[in-house]
């Protein structure tokens, strides 16, 4: 199966989930409240669009291959992940310096992995 869960955490602490295509090495936009929505929703995604100016910074989790991460953008009011849903550039590790740090994808799992699971078991 390709199509696996991942999520969003917003620097407030608030988590949202969506879902990674892993052949096309990329994020659907939409995300949900919970696990189940995210995926059992057929996104349409490619048309989803942020009409406002309220993008903020995420940590964005892959759960696809043994699980990635990396920092992307997300607009909380239009529901979307909005830069970054194609984690650019090879996986690196370990990283040298805090610009590395920021453009690529971290293999293994972000420091609310944990957070994440339990709302998945809920
Ligand atoms: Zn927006």
């Amino acid at each position: 199966m390709s199509r696996v869960f991942g999520a969003v955490r917003f620097k407030d602490g608030e988590i949202k989930f969506l879902t990674y295509e892993g052949i096309v090495g990329k994020c659907a936009p939409s995300l949900y409240e919970t696990y189940k929505e995210a995926m059992s929703c057929l996104d349409d995604a490619e048309s989803a669009k942020c009409g406002c100016d309220d993008e903020e910074e995420v940590e964005v989790y892959s759960s696809y291959a043994n699980g990635f991460w990396w920092r992307g953008r997300a607009c909380r009011r239009c529901g979307i992940l909005t830069d970054r849903l194609e984690p650019s550039g090879e996986v690196k590790q370990p990283f040298k310096n805090e610009s590395d740090n920021y453009y690529y994808p971290k293999l293994g799992r972000p420091d609310w992995y944990y957070e994440m699971i339990k709302m998945i078991q809920k």
